[in-house]
């Protein structure tokens, strides 16, 4: 009787204070759709209820966690000019800190040609768009100051055609003529970059300007010449640039189109990157650093063998990926099965490469257009997907905007439009975007209206990124499926995590309609959950029932 009367008492505070967390009013108050408990499972309000505090989470400083991804340009604008600045950004790092994130990646930030900054032209300058080094050196001690560490877009599989190394070596080759082969002695550029002679035109090879029969190769652009880094000189260049950063206070490195270091030879493109990674590492083994190698996962594997610390997990992501696909398809029936074992068998072939490697979790990114594009701008989907990337283990990437269901999608400026603080375009700190880009019609409101809205997507990432910070087994724990839950419903997948000696289990209903499974073989207390409306989770001896879009977390 007496636990009776407790139950009911936790229940209806859990209520009480759920309610006033996700909508501030009291639209529902039926018990039943609240965490239940039995004595095995007793539930506290303590444990459940989450007052937007971080003081109950887990600071581990390790390369674990989660990482901010911003496009420097369009993010937040320090001086009118209508371009996003390292000032902007500077001002704008505690809210990066507070949505739960303890590391940025910025988009490049060297001198380039174009608004993207992917073809530099110089590797040791900021560019001025973005302000001046000594503003770099700003927001460098801000972020320090602030235990966020920032890393930055690292371009060396190709420079700008305007690059003085390139510049010098072009106009040597064309002093070469039609006869004369390179000599390196005279010009060590032309040794940074792939120069070939040939009398038809070759694949991935533009024509040096003013020679007949001279090539240059340059995969992605004509203005973007790919970078010999098979050359011992180049990497002792580029050696002294990642230097130069580390010393300004850089605290890891994305590194572009890794897959393309020696086009299709993955072989020689894994030891490229082993070069780089050796190289940082002995400089500070606490430096991070993750690459993009855009292809299945045979590949990443592959490129795992290099040591690096993460490779972003292209197949979970983009709108063909394991986490979109199922998500889009929730209620088919196979939508859980399917993420837990294809997970468990990616966690397989990348470790049995690198058994220390850090998944590089991501739905979307600057070149995949935005998640409310794949997932039809259904909110409940946009925040499930978001959900599932919280839950899983490695580093966790968020493309800015994404946590306010951004649209963004066709021509790649679209994917890179100004970040919606307020829907007052000419607000202070607003951007203009890239020229060109079309103005995107967001669904889902600015930070300034879902701050306001307990249950829209912008509050459901600050509790996902909470619970994730929370648990250290959630990022940091060796991660299977747990087949007893999975075959009860293909709508379902759990994920068993264990991390030092504990163990965290996670349930994820991938389904649009609430489900009812059984856990008996599930040892612990429900201590977290994500659910996309107000509706919670019941647990009713050894019934759960999860509702839709659900997920409970478990000691
Ligand atoms: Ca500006």
């Amino acid at each position: 009787m007496r636990k009776g009367i407790k139950k009911l008492l936790n229940i209806t505070l859990i209520a009480a204070m759920t309610m006033s967390i996700a909508t501030g009013c009291g639209k529902k108050n039926d018990t039943k759709s609240n965490i239940a408990s039995d004595e095995n499972k007793q539930l506290s309000i303590e444990e459940l209820a989450w007052d937007g505090s971080r003081a109950d989470e887990t600071v581990i400083d390790d390369k674990y966690g989660s990482c901010y991804q911003v496009f420097v340009y369009s993010f937040c604008d320090s001086d009118g000019d209508g371009i996003g600045d390292f000032k902007g950004l500077e001002s704008k790092l505690d809210y990066i800190k507070d949505m739960g994130f303890d590391s940025i990646w910025m988009l490049p930030i060297n001198q380039a040609g174009s608004y993207h900054k992917y073809d530099v032209i110089d590797y040791y300058s900021v560019d001025k768009e973005y302000g001046t080094m000594e503003d770099f050196e700003s927001l460098v001690k801000s972020c320090d100051e602030k235990g966020i560490d920032l890393y930055m877009d690292f371009v060396i599989n190709h420079s700008s055609i305007v690059n003085q190394w390139f510049k010098d070596a072009s106009s040597y080759i064309k002093t070469l003529g039609d006869d004369k082969e390179i000599d390196y002695a005279e010009c060590p550029y032309a040794e940074y970059y792939n120069f070939a002679k040939s009398n038809t035109s070759l694949a991935g090879y533009s024509k040096v300007p003013g020679t007949k029969n001279w090539y240059y190769e340059a995969r992605f652009a004509v203005n973007m010449p790919d970078l010999n880094l098979e050359s011992e000189n180049v990497r002792k260049e580029i050696e002294k640039i990642a230097k130069f950063w580390i010393d300004k206070g850089i605290k890891g490195f994305r590194l572009d189109a890794a897959l393309h270091y020696s086009e299709g030879n993955n072989d020689k493109s894994t030891e490229s990157l082993k070069w780089f990674c050796d190289y940082v590492y002995s400089v500070n083994p606490d430096l991070y650093i993750v690459a993009e190698v855009w292809d299945a996962s045979n590949t990443i594997a592959k490129f795992y063998e290099s040591g690096i610390d993460s490779l972003f997990n292209f197949p979970l992501a983009d709108k063909g990926g394991l986490v979109i696909k199922n998500v889009l398809g929730a209620g088919n029936g196979s939508c859980g099965t399917k993420i837990g074992s294809t997970l468990s068998k990616l966690d397989e072939a990348y470790r049995a490469s690198n058994e220390n490697y850090i998944d590089g979790l991501f739905i979307s990114n600057h070149d995949t257009g935005r998640a409310a594009g794949f997932l039809a701008r259904v909110e409940d989907k946009i925040k499930m997907a978001a959900g599932i990337e919280m839950m899983l283990s490695g580093k966790a990437f968020v493309y800015y905007g994404e946590e306010l269901g951004m649209s963004g999608s066709g021509d790649d400026r679209n994917k890179r439009a100004p970040m919606y603080w307020t829907e007052d375009s000419n607000a202070q700190g607003m951007t203009k975007g890239p020229q060109g880009y079309e103005v995107q019609e967001h669904k889902f409101g600015s930070l300034l209206t879902q701050s306001e809205n307990a249950n829209s997507i912008f509050n459901y990432y600050k509790k996902a990124l909470h619970i994730r910070n929370k648990y250290p087994e959630i990022a940091r724990g060796t991660q299977k499926s747990i087949d007893q839950i999975d075959s009860q419903n293909g709508n379902v997948f759990a994920l068993e995590k264990n991390y030092n000696d504990d163990k965290i289990n996670i349930i994820f209903n991938v389904n649009k309609e609430s489900v009812t499974l059984d856990i008996s073989s599930i040892d612990g207390v429900v201590v977290d959950y994500l659910t996309t409306t107000d509706e919670l989770p019941i647990l009713n001896e050894k019934q759960m029932t999860i509702p839709a879009y659900g997920i409970v977390v478990i000691k």
